[in-house]
């Protein structure tokens, strides 16, 4: 999976509409400092449901909208989309926060769950907390992995990751299950 592009609309200092193409290869963003390169980076955490709100270098989830400058009035939202190619399609997911609290993610245009983003980009490696996102200091983080932190980069690297999940929650369900019988053994016993 490559990202292929990115817009930006209202998003930090990202006031204006942006598209940003990355084509094949290594790209590097360079300017002056406070310039905006790391807010790049935030986008993308900010569109996988990053919570963190010191990941996202914010004090609290509305200053990633376009906060006004002497030239430029505040923005009323901020909307990033992100485009991927995966084995030749297009596959695009977005997000969107406005002032008044209205918050959507979206699949392709089609608004979405959080849950339905992580689900679709499970084991690509790609998404907040996984490793085709390291952030200034996380080489480090990740060279001193402990075993079992070591070991979540692996399986998503593997694209097992995915299944644990599925058969976590598949465990919950057969727990709920065998809790329902066992209520409806002792019911029938009291029955008897
Ligand atoms: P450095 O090279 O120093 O790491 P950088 O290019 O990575 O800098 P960023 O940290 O991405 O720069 O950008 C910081 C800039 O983004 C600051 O000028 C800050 O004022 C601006 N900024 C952050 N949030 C907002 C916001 N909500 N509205 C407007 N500007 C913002």
């Amino acid at each position: 999976m490559r990202l292929k592009s990115m817009f930006l609309h209202g998003f930090k200092s990202f006031a204006r509409p942006t598209r940003l193409n990355f084509s094949e290869g290594i790209t590097a963003i360079v300017g002056p400092n406070g310039g905006g390169k790391s807010n790049v980076v935030d986008a993308i955490r900010w569109v996988f449901g990053e919570q963190s709100m010191k990941q996202l270098r914010a004090e609290e989830k509305f200053d990633i909208i376009f906060a006004g400058s002497s030239s430029t009035p505040a923005g009323s939202f901020a909307y990033v989309e992100l485009v991927f190619e995966h084995d030749g399609d297009t596959l695009s997911v977005a997000r969107s926060l406005s002032s008044d609290g209205k918050n959507v993610y979206m699949l392709n245009g089609e608004p979405v769950r959080l849950k339905d983003i992580h689900e679709r980009f499970a084991g690509t490696g790609v998404g907040k907390e996984l490793y085709s996102i390291v952030g200034q200091g996380q080489i480090e983080r990740i060279t001193n992995a402990m075993p079992q932190e070591m070991r979540m980069l692996f399986e998503e690297a593997a694209g097992t990751s995915f299944y644990r999940e599925k058969k976590r929650e598949a465990l919950v369900r057969l727990e709920n299950v065998s809790n329902n019988l066992a209520r409806i053994e002792d019911l029938l016993i009291e029955l008897d």
